[in-house]
């Protein structure tokens, strides 16, 4: 049985006291056993988060990491400072990083190697612009953006692996991918894998689907076969409506 997760990207929302209110907010909540949560908060907020949550089950991931492991590269943060707050989750690729910040599937290879080594897990993204969608290209860009980021790997290595496919042209938008989409893609990337490795280890992999996912459309998206949870932003940014995503199972 395949992981079931739901993990909010905070992006840069929350200072220290809308990060205490929304994590009171969400312990106070009741969270289903067979559901992993997580929340991603801004680096400045991380240790503050692993020390609130406790013992709670939500677990706290990390938004981005350098593929250094130290060294001049002002304004960035190391898997080791990230493991020494606590954090043992890094999400990776989000379309953000990629289009603002220019990471592509090369400078990804090197966070996706650097973290899974140190024992990170990683929370990988990636998905087609619009274009690529309208032009029929989205299935080689998502082949690629998963070939070249991580096929290197080994197959031991992907226990460290959750995906999430987020088409760029749904994340924001209130636009969603419609569930029979979202499977299509999803049974792609589930077969690429088993004709890279096995089929047990495709069967093995948690794939999330991200994009404008709301407590109206989560359970129909995540009814799907092939659909293991969501990655959210700014619907975990409300813990009624995050914890509604969470029951959506
Ligand atoms: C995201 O940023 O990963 C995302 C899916 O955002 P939203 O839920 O707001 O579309």
């Amino acid at each position: 049985m395949r992981d079931q997760i739901v993990a909010g990207n905070w992006k840069m929302n929350n200072d220290q006291n809308e990060t205490q209110t929304l994590l009171n907010a969400l312990k106070s909540h009741s969270k289903p056993k067979n559901v992993r949560v997580m929340v991603a908060p801004s680096f400045t907020q991380l240790s503050q988060s692993v020390s609130l949550l406790g013992d709670d089950v939500i677990t706290v991931a990390a938004q981005n990491v350098n593929a250094a492991a130290s060294g001049a590269y002002t304004g960035e943060v190391s898997v080791s400072m990230l493991k020494g707050v606590g954090v043992e989750t890094v999400i990776l690729g989000h379309s953000e990083r990629r289009s603002l910040y220019h990471e592509n599937n090369a400078s990804l290879a090197n966070k996706v190697n650097t973290s899974i080594e140190s024992g990170m897990e990683i929370v990988f993204c990636f998905g087609e612009q619009l274009e690529e969608r309208k032009s029929n290209r989205h299935f080689d860009v998502v082949k690629e953006q998963l070939s070249e980021a991580l096929f290197s790997l080994s197959a031991a290595s992907w226990s460290q692996v959750v995906l999430a496919y987020e088409p760029v042209w749904a994340i924001g938008t209130g636009e969603t991918a419609s569930p029979d989409q979202a499977q299509e893609m999803h049974a792609f990337i589930r077969n690429l894998i088993q004709e890279k490795y096995t089929e047990n280890l495709a069967q093995e992999v948690a794939i999330l689907y991200g994009g404008s996912v709301k407590p109206g459309n989560a359970k129909e998206i995540f009814s799907m076969e092939d659909v293991d949870g969501g990655l959210i932003g700014g619907a975990s940014l409300n813990a009624d409506d995050f914890m509604a995503i969470v029951n959506a199972f």
